[in-house]
């Protein structure tokens, strides 16, 4: 998959590029990631690329011109993706959103600075608009950087166990269960038993009820979308939480 990056700051992504998972995803050749300097597109000779609003007001505006001379330039390659600017005013970035985006061959990143960008520059060139949570960054980079590791662990043969990403919280509307790694005592507390006992039924049931328990506790509101096999439900009726999750459900839609 390829991701361009549109930044006015791309010393940014150096290290976090270059570590970990997205390293080896790079140098396999799952994911290329090619950044392009937005001031490299600027139209005078001190590489502006931001101005005063008009109307007045507080901080820079970024300029319609580089952006959109940036963009044009990556679009003249044969596959043109997605055009996506991160903007604490777009569609709400989620796993859903990094599953969808997961399946496009190619997608560009726009990070705004400043103020944002100018208005025609959004409308005329940008297909999606992506905000990671209702607080407000200094610049698209960290947003984007989040898109681009969230995707790239979902693509094929990205992680070492290819399961790790259909069993992680979110994969379905559930919480991970707990976790436990050795020693099997740490400060007094034990590993629960279950886990000791190698019986992988045991364990795999004994991890379902402990997901459904921690996100009815902790986010109840994603069990509205769960939907529950047989199997699952005789479990759940067995541990007494059938009726509560069906309430939890009931309440939540209702
Ligand atoms: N003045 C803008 C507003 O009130 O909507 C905020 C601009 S913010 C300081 C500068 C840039 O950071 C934005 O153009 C965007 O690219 C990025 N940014 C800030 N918060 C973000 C968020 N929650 N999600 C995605 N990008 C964000």
């Amino acid at each position: 998959m390829i991701f361009d990056i549109l930044t006015i700051f791309p010393d940014l992504f150096t290290s976090p590029l270059n570590e970990g998972i997205l390293r080896k995803a790079r140098q396999e050749g799952k994911i290329d990631i090619r950044i392009t300097d937005i001031r490299d597109f600027a139209r005078d000779r001190h590489a502006t690329t931001d101005d005063r609003p008009f109307g007045g007001g507080e901080g820079m505006v970024m300029k319609p011109e580089p952006l959109a001379s940036a963009v044009q330039e990556i679009q003249k390659t044969d596959v043109a993706g997605r055009v996506i600017l991160l903007s604490p005013q777009g569609r709400r970035y989620d796993q859903t959103v990094a599953r969808e985006l997961a399946q496009q061959e190619r997608i560009m990143l726009v990070c705004g600075r400043y103020e944002g960008v100018d208005e025609r520059f959004r409308a005329a060139y940008c297909d999606d608009e992506l905000s990671i949570g209702d607080f407000i960054l200094t610049g698209g980079e960290l947003a984007a950087m989040i898109v681009i590791d969230s995707i790239t662990r979902l693509l094929p043969g990205v992680l070492g166990c290819s399961d790790s990403a259909k069993k992680d919280t979110f994969s379905r509307n559930l919480l991970k269960h707990p976790q436990y790694t050795r020693p099997r005592v740490f400060e007094g507390m034990e590993v629960p038993e279950t886990l000791l006992g190698g019986d992988h039924g045991e364990i795999s049931s004994y991890r379902f009820i402990e997901s459904v328990r921690r996100t009815m506790e902790r986010r109840p509101e994603l069990l509205r979308q769960e939907r529950f096999s047989p199997a699952e439900e005789k479990l759940l009726r067995k541990h007494d939480l059938l009726v509560a999750v069906q309430r939890i459900q009931k309440e939540i839609i209702s």
